[in-house]
């Protein structure tokens, strides 16, 4: 008996038959199977196939049809893919045989046209040759190429595959199925068996199919018929996933789901299994794999008899195009039969109802069903409650349109508190509004109804509350300079680490860089980054950017601003109020105009996000933060004083008056401890922005022109060039050496100190210090603060320490980049 043989089955469906390398990959895939098994190979129509067949017959319909022209189309792209598999030799039988089908479906095609309409078995017929074709093409490839003498044939599943048409589909009939099994010829003959999916025949012979997709369930049928130990559905995805690829990018293979499971999510939409194909399966205990033909070497999943309980959640998907009926009255509430009366209705207009909710109230009663029928649907109940909608017990039946379903599923969740909450949570925090809810009573499924304009970001939503580490970080860098570069080569050394320890998964996924922006769907590979940012040509656009960094899929977005740039700060009261939260080094924001920096507050408050600049003072120095403890903890700071720019910190350090203050200006900026320009460092300004910063910290309504500032840089050099400047500053070193002495005569030593007063007077200036000073003992560019506060007056607090220079200031937003995870935790 054929059935007695040891098999094998196979399926491969329309997206792995593409074209000829699609082909290719099956044949291997079908040669590299064991010869201890017999092979049967359920095969699709090559993709796209029996959309084109059906829209053949849709044409005829309506009349307007140019067949010869759609017929060629489906001629070129199977014969182009014959000739690039077969031999000439072996490819004229099949071109011929393509020619006899192509003038049988003209014939059909044109008598359609004749009465322009058509029965459902023209459209069986027409898109059933699909299946045909791509089982002979590829038993003619695999016969060819196949050199290890097993025989190689194909069979026509409608000399098999009996069914009965039911109102919930094709059911087989399993006796004359397997009466005809022990018939096949092909089955007898041969070792590997391509086999013809979709199609099969009804009780009197006739052709039919098994539904759009329904290849999976002839799979499945003939791995019971044929007593085979399991079938794999190979697909282009690597199994079934957490959710549909299509809509989350994040999505990841499930390793097993059980029957249930599997139905569940392929009735709930994911497309990946035709949930027919359990039924077979269930019945005989036959496992299902599903596996990838473009990534063969994994495992892909398994569907079986399994009671795997270690995930409760096992994926989410969704089903579009759907419309909610509310039947609402107060005359439903204790009246029995209702529900049934409104059930029976839909059951007469043959309205297959996907979701049912009711309050428990009892005062309304909603349901889902295909947006197609949500009117017919309406106005069946507005029939059959007539009376009750006269007298008012009933008040109204009303339709939402355009919702979708989305559902958790996975046999874990049942006696597992805390899902439902879960799942409505992420999806609060995203700000879906969910219009229906329902929990089956299998506690296998909570679905959910949603406007389907909110149905993608949902998915999301949900999607990254069950299965992303709730520290996942989606990054745009804008600025991989000096700062920024260190940042990302200091996040490349890190990243493995703070992965393992604290499930900390950084994704930098946007970068901009001057003019240019580099966008990376899951994360620019941080050891590579130079190199994958190297050739970019996208023109920065920050909109674009935005919207890259602030993905639904992921739970957090961050920017991180390494330039010096006003215009980028311009943009964060936007990313904060949508959620986005923002760490810099830039001193833009927070020493800038007062009432930029209070909308960015404000927006922080709105979108609950984060702003982080610890770095703009003192680089990694916890000076911001020191500070802020203070306050917070109910200190008053009286006064600040400090050394916080490194780069005069050097300059004075090194003024000894053994050489010129002006020979050393320019030794510093040779070696590249001034700014290029090094007025940017003498004029104060940048002492001027971190004093601001800190007295803004304390308390102080301050604006950068409030601070007085003694610049070094002479009246008459402001405005020349670089190079002049250069040149001329001799002219700072008469004064300068004066002061330097008053100063040693005195016994104090030269310093430019920044200040805050206990009345909040803000200055910057070059001052003497006593030798015994803090301010007096630091060392080459050492920052330094020294804060008297009402806790800290006697002795004051100092803090002291490199406060310039790349390496520490990425640190220190780094540090900042940590203290936000640290906040968000569990957050989501
Ligand atoms: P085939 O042609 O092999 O039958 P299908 O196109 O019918 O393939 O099904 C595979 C597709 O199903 C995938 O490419 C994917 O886009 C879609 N899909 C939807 N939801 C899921 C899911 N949860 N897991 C895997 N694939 C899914
Ligand atoms: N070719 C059929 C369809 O596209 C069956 C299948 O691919 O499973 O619906
Ligand atoms: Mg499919």
């Amino acid at each position: 008996m054929i059935s007695d043989s040891n098999w094998q089955v196979h399926k491969f469906g329309g997206s792995s038959l593409a074209d000829a390398d699609c082909f290719r990959r099956v044949r291997d895939r079908v040669l590299a199977a064991s010869s201890d098994a017999k092979q049967a190979v359920v095969v699709s129509a090559m993709g796209g196939m029996t959309d084109a067949l059906i829209a053949l017959v849709d044409q005829a319909v309506t009349g307007e049809a140019d067949f010869d022209a759609a017929l060629l189309a489906l001629e070129t792209r199977y014969e182009t893919a014959a000739a690039r598999l077969l031999d000439p030799a072996a490819r004229t039988d099949l071109i011929e045989q393509w020619q006899r089908d192509r003038d049988d479906i003209a014939g059909l095609l044109q008598a359609v046209t004749v009465v322009r309409a058509a029965p459902e078995r023209t459209f069986d017929v027409v898109a059933g040759y699909g299946e045909l074709w791509s089982a002979r093409l590829l038993a003619a490839v695999v016969a060819q190429d196949c050199s290890d003498g097993r025989r190689v044939g194909w069979l026509d599943a409608r000399e098999v595959v009996t069914v009965r048409p039911t109102r919930l589909g094709p059911s087989v009939v399993w006796p004359a199925s397997r009466e005809k099994l022990e018939q096949a010829q092909a089955l007898a003959d041969n070792d590997i068996v391509i086999v013809t999916g979709f199609i099969a025949s009804d009780e009197a012979g006739l052709q039919t199919t098994l539904g759009r997709n329904g290849s999976d369930h002839s799979a499945a049928i003939f791995a019971a018929l044929l007593g085979a130990d399991a079938v794999t559905i190979w697909t282009d995805v690597p199994g079934v996933l957490t959710g549909d690829p299509r809509q989350i990018p994040d999505a990841r293979a499930i390793t097993s789901l059980s029957y249930n499971e599997a139905m569940e999510l392929a009735y709930f939409g994911a497309k990946v299994i035709h949930p027919q194909t359990m039924g077979p399966a269930v019945e005989h205990d036959i496992p299902i794999h599903i596996r990838s033909t473009f990534a063969p070497e994994l495992d892909g999943t398994v569907v079986g008899a399994f009671a795997d309980k270690d995930e409760p959640v096992k994926g989410i998907t969704s089903i579009d195009g759907l419309a909610v009926v509310n039947v609402e009255g107060a005359g439903m509430i204790g009246v029995p039969g209702t529900a049934h009366r409104i059930f029976q209705a839909l059951r007469e207009a043959d309205i297959s109802v996907i979701l049912i909710s009711q309050a428990s109230s009892e005062h309304s009663v909603c349901f889902v069903v295909p947006a197609s029928v949500a009117d017919t649907a309406a106005s069946v109940v507005r029939d059959a409650f007539r009376s009750e909608l006269g007298t008012g017990q009933l008040q109204r039946v009303s339709v939402t349109a355009d919702c979708s379903i989305l559902a958790v599923v996975g046999d874990g969740m049942s006696g597992m508190p805390g899902i439902a909450g879960r799942f409505l949570n992420t999806l609060g925090q995203a700000g879906i509004n969910v219009i229906a809810i329902a929990q089956g009573s299998s506690e296998r499924n909570i679905s959910v109804v949603v406007a389907s304009s909110d149905a993608t970001r949902a998915l999301r939503a949900a999607h990254s509350g069950f299965y992303l580490s709730p520290k996942t970080l989606s990054i745009g860098l804008i600025g991989p300079g000096t700062v920024g570069g260190e940042l990302l080569d200091q996040m490349a050394a890190a990243a493995e680490r703070l992965h393992e320890r604290f499930n900390l998964d950084l994704r930098v996924r946007a970068v901009a860089r001057s003019s240019v922006m580099h966008l990376s769907e899951r994360s620019v590979p941080l050891d590579g980054w130079r190199d994958a940012i190297a050739g970019e040509t996208v023109a920065l656009d920050l909109d674009a950017f935005t919207a890259h960094v602030d993905v639904d899929h992921l739970p957090h977005a961050v920017l991180i601003d390494c330039t010096a740039d006003d215009a980028v700060a311009d943009r964060y009261a936007d990313w904060l109020a949508r959620g986005m939260h923002v760490i810099t080094p830039n001193k833009r924001a927070s020493s800038g105009p007062n009432a930029r920096l209070q909308a960015i507050r404000s927006a922080a408050g709105e979108g609950h996000s984060r702003f982080f600049y610890e770095t703009t003072v003192g680089a990694a120095l916890p000076i911001i933060g020191t500070i802020r403890d203070l306050v917070e903890t109910g200190d008053r700071v009286r006064s600040i004083q400090g050394i916080f720019s490194g780069t005069l910190a050097y300059l004075f350090n090194t003024y000894d008056g053994s050489e010129p203050f002006s020979a050393i200006v320019r030794r510093a900026r040779e070696a590249g401890y001034t700014e290029p320009d090094p007025r940017d460092d003498l004029s104060g300004t940048d002492v001027a922005r971190k004093l601001v910063i800190l007295a803004r910290e304390v308390g102080y309504t301050i604006e950068l022109d409030d601070v007085e500032v003694e610049s070094l840089v002479p009246d008459a050099l402001t405005d020349v060039d670089v190079d002049t400047f250069l040149e001329r500053i001799d002219m700072l070193d008469e004064a300068m050496a004066e002061r330097l002495a008053a100063a040693r005569g005195a016994s104090r030593v030269l310093r430019y100190v920044g200040r805050l007063s206990e009345t909040g007077q803000a200055s910057v200036a070059l001052t003497s210090v006593a030798l015994d000073d803090a301010l007096a003992n630091i060392a080459l560019t050492d920052n330094v603060i020294r804060i008297e506060s009402d806790r800290y007056s006697a002795n004051p607090l100092v803090v002291q320490g490199p406060g310039a220079g790349p390496e520490v200031t990425a640190a220190g937003v780094f540090a900042d980049l940590l203290r936000l995870v640290a906040e968000l935790g569990n957050r989501r």
